[in-house]
């Protein structure tokens, strides 16, 4: 492997362009799916007042107190120091942007959707990464359980549209302020005698938000927490319909899933639904996508009372999971026709006539080094050209080249003139109509030779 000076940053991935096509792929599955269930897509800074994401995400949470990539504001405001951070994550940012765009105010429900980097600081591993990429959806303005289950469904059609089989679907539902109340009291005085043996985080949990003390990594800390009270058994009424109503919609639209009261998710602004897609494909980093419903949110980052719901999806680990059940990607396009050169004439014909196609959205290319032809034949070999020309000093007299179909070897005369763009056209659309399959190709007929 090459050294450059300088290595790219711990966590971050370069895509390089043989890469580029599985991007290509998710991007294009992500943005179809959306727009198919009437997402719109929506673009937000990349950098926020930290201030946002702590009352956010929260302050209890991984994310904010540990994982956070922030700086200090140059200037203060009003004496406050307001600081910047790289975004975390995609919904603090999105429901900041609806609220002060005023969108809320607009028809409901908003439905947003956005392919956007993250970065948080964390240990890199496989499918964990400091700079990642998430797609994420956030619809605002309904609390009606069949905006859960339309959420839900859209997750699970981009996967199904990717190819993925096995993915597990479990979802949960963690109560609204009212009931959640309960739960934590519960959890505190299950927790309290095991407290001397938890971790520092943990202790802090206790105190600020004891749901947490389900979602710590930590062997002891999450032995202990496996015989927790389960917030099901402390739904109230209307959060334990909210819950039975989604999981008959899901049923009605053939969504499997599990039902896992260990659910939390990692932030901390979620109410009632929570879900998460999971990969046991790849590793222990198998959540590929997860989401819930944050009706508090809003109106706590000051926008009027709304309830909303959403969910991030990571890209790396979608494409992991992609690769390692053998699922399709899109391939990119090679070169549609090489032209060839000897002498300046002809080089100059070469430049013109690659301009004139490429106008017509043609992929062509020619010498830009100063090679010899058959270096430059060679060159037209690597890059995958489907087609290729040679000119020379009797074509540009004559008026006429020899096209060469690079993979069959089959060729054909082509003009030099005006109607080189339209044969080329011509020839090129019977090639891909006529697939991998050259023989049956008449190329005589296209340029009427
Ligand atoms: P995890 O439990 O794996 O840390 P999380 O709860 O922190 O995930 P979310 O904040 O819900 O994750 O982010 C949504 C999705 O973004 C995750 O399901 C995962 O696919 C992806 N994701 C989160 N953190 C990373 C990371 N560091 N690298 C790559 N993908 C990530
Ligand atoms: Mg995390």
């Amino acid at each position: 492997m090459a050294k450059a000076i300088v290595q790219r940053p711990t966590g971050t991935k370069d895509v390089i362009p043989s890469q580029i096509h599985k991007w290509n792929t998710v991007e294009g599955i992500v943005k179809s799916q959306a727009e198919a269930y009437g997402f719109k897509e929506i673009r937000i800074p990349t950098f926020e007042e930290t201030g946002l994401f702590v009352r956010s995400v929260g302050d209890t949470t991984d994310v904010v107190q540990k994982e956070m990539y922030s700086v200090s504001a140059t200037s203060d405001r009003n004496g406050v120091d307001a600081g910047y951070t790289l975004r975390p994550e995609g919904t603090a940012g999105s429901i900041r942007a609806l609220i002060e765009n005023g969108l809320l105010n607009e028809a409901l429900p908003q439905k947003i959707f956005y392919v956007l980097s993250c970065f948080r600081h964390e240990k890199p591993q496989a499918g964990r990464l400091r700079e990642f990429h998430q797609f994420g959806v956030e619809m605002a303005g309904t609390q009606d359980p069949r905006a859960d289950a339309e959420v839900i469904s859209l997750a699970k059609s981009i996967l199904d549209t990717a190819g993925l089989r096995n993915i597990q679907l479990n979802i949960n539902s963690i109560g609204c302020p009212e009931c959640r109340a309960k739960y934590q009291q519960a959890l505190r005085d299950y927790f309290k005698p095991h407290l001397g043996k938890m971790c520092d985080t943990c202790h802090n949990r206790y105190e600020k938000n004891p749901l947490r003390l389900l979602d710590c990594k930590s062997e002891i800390c999450s032995e202990i927490a496996k015989d927790a009270p389960v917030i099901l058994d402390y739904l109230c009424d209307d959060c334990r319909t909210h819950f039975e109503k989604l999981q008959n919609y899901l049923m009605a639209m053939d969504i499997e899933f599990s039902i896992n009261p260990k659910i939390v998710r990692g932030l901390d602004y979620y109410t009632k639904t929570v879900f998460e897609f999971i990969s046991n494909d790849i590793g222990s980093q198998g959540t590929v996508c997860g989401g819930g419903r944050y009706d508090g949110l809003i109106e706590q980052l000051g926008g009027k009372p709304t309830p909303a719901l959403g969910f991030g999806m990571g890209l790396e680990r979608l494409i992991l999971t992609m690769e390692s059940q053998n699922a399709e990607f899109i391939e990119e396009e090679s070169c549609d026709i090489y032209i060839a050169s000897m002498g300046d004439d002809a080089a100059s014909k070469a430049m013109q006539l690659c301009r004139v196609l490429r106008e017509d959205g043609v992929r062509a290319e020619c010498d830009v080094v100063g090679r010899g032809l058959r270096a430059q034949m060679k060159y037209a070999d690597k890059i995958n050209a489907k087609f290729s020309v040679v000119l020379g000093d009797s074509e540009l007299e004559e008026g006429k080249a020899v096209l060469k179909n690079m993979q069959s070897g089959e060729q054909c005369d082509i003009p030099l003139d005006d109607r080189f763009g339209e044969v080329f056209n011509a020839m090129l659309i019977a090639y891909q109509l006529s697939g991998e399959e050259f023989e049956g190709l008449d190329l005589s007929a296209l340029t009427g030779n």
